[in-house]
């Protein structure tokens, strides 16, 4: 049995970083909206990475409606992930 292991995804901003409001990663606006981004798993390592994106309720809505900007904010999440 793997652990679990959460890695939170936001925008750098002033916002304290142990905080509970976190810069949307669209629009770097502060929010407490978490969504799931997919999970990865490494042979080598005993846990599984479970990806948590800030999202705003704006930006979410956003996505939802738009499936050219759906591809692009996953893209970028993919690129983000691979630059850590
Ligand atoms: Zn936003």
């Amino acid at each position: 049995m793997k652990l679990l292991r959460q890695m939170e995804i936001f925008k750098d901003t002033n916002l304290p970083e142990d905080g509970w409001l976190q810069g949307c990663f669209i629009c770097y606006g502060p929010t407490g909206r978490l969504v799931e981004a997919g999970q990865s798993e490494n042979k080598n390592e005993n846990y599984i990475t479970e990806y948590l994106v800030y999202l705003c309720h704006t930006c979410k809505e956003f996505i939802n409606r738009s499936h050219p900007i759906r591809e692009e904010y996953e893209e970028s999440i993919i690129a983000y992930i691979e630059n850590l």
